[in-house]
């Protein structure tokens, strides 16, 4: 039988060799130190002001802050509140550096997000010992995430993340009224495929279709999870119909062009997939569930009339 269960073994991201570290201090005599410190076991990026640590944290995602707290401008605490506003900044772990060591501010900075607080001048022992325990429950959580979130096999966001996504996407299109598409896209003759190359052949198609979606779906916000067996679908906020429908008749094309010899397929010679397309535009009524329907009405209009085609509707 086949197992969709993850396994650490395939998770295609494992803990890095080298962690990120950003220290963020207003005196680059601090940095400095910190630098000298860490260097030899992680990648150590630097920012002197709080609105130069949070482009950071976006561009590099590290792995681990240590934050100064008292700086000109945008202080420690306001930058760690708003890193644990921003849902692509949240996870990222912060350890207060500070001279201050009064309980209150130790209070606020536990209040704000930090993990931990540690007094300047910092001892060298402590500070990299802190540093490893937190790197490490990082790393732990991040692998927990993969597993909760992550399909095994292509490394495409699994179905609980994509009905999770799903519902915060409608939710965000009925309040914003901007649109909504959504694809849903399956391989064509996958069981003929899969008879006759073998289950390995069909397992590394699925990576390659996986693949071709993630590197073809461009905006950030866009995502392709693997939603079943050899069915994949994308949720693409603030996307009209035309575009999903067009951009969908793309995918099918890359896949194509992934020229993955099929010589039991009746649809081409090559692998190919079926594609349903849905989107909720304007006055759209309805709900998440009801967009999927369609868009699975969509993907089986697809594969009656003929397979390796895209076939849509809006929302009405
Ligand atoms: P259609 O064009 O109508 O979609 O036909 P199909 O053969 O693709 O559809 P069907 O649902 O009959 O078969 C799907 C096949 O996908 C059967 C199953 O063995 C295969 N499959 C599902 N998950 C996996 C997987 O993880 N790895 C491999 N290798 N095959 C899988
Ligand atoms: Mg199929
Ligand atoms: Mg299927």
């Amino acid at each position: 039988m086949l197992s969709d269960a993850p396994t650490i073994a395939h998770l295609p991201i494992s803990p890095p060799s080298r962690p990120k570290l950003l220290v963020v201090d207003d005196q680059p005599i601090n940095i400095q130190i910190l630098h000298q410190l860490f260097s030899a076991t992680c990648q150590v990026f630097m920012a002197t002001s709080g609105e130069q640590a949070l482009q950071v944290c976006h561009d590099k995602q590290p792995d681990l802050i240590l934050l100064d707290v008292v700086m000109p401008g945008m202080d420690g605490y306001a930058v760690c509140r708003q890193l644990k506003a921003d849902e692509a900044t949240a996870h990222i772990p912060v350890i207060f550096v500070t001279g201050h060591n009064d309980p209150e501010q130790e209070t606020l900075g536990l209040d704000v997000g930090a993990v931990d607080f540690i007094a300047k001048p910092v001892n060298p022992k402590v500070v990299q010992a802190r540093v490893k325990t937190q790197l490490t429950l990082k790393f732990q959580a991040d692998l927990l995430r993969q597993l909760v979130y992550l399909d095994g096999l292509t490394g495409a966001y699994n179905r609980r993340y994509f009905d999770q996504q799903l519902g915060h996407e409608w939710a965000r299109s009925v309040r914003s009224g901007t649109p909504l598409s959504m694809i849903l896209l399956d391989v064509d003759f996958f069981k003929r495929y899969n008879d006759f190359y073998g289950h390995q052949a069909g397992d590394d198609c699925l990576r390659q279709v996986a693949a071709t979606l993630k590197s073809h779906l461009r905006r950030p916000a866009d995502l392709a999870a693997r939603y079943g067996g050899e069915e994949f679908a994308c949720i693409l906020p603030e996307t009209s119909f035309d575009d999903a429908l067009e951009l969908a008749n793309q995918l099918g094309q890359q896949v194509q062009s992934l020229h993955i010899a099929h010589a039991r397929s009746d649809a081409a010679t090559v692998v190919s997939v079926s594609l349903g397309v849905a989107a909720r535009e304007g006055d759209s009524r309805g709900s998440a569930g009801e967009l999927l329907g369609l868009a699975d009405t969509q993907l089986y209009r697809a594969k009656s009339t003929g397979r390796a085609r895209a076939c849509g509707e809006r929302l009405g």
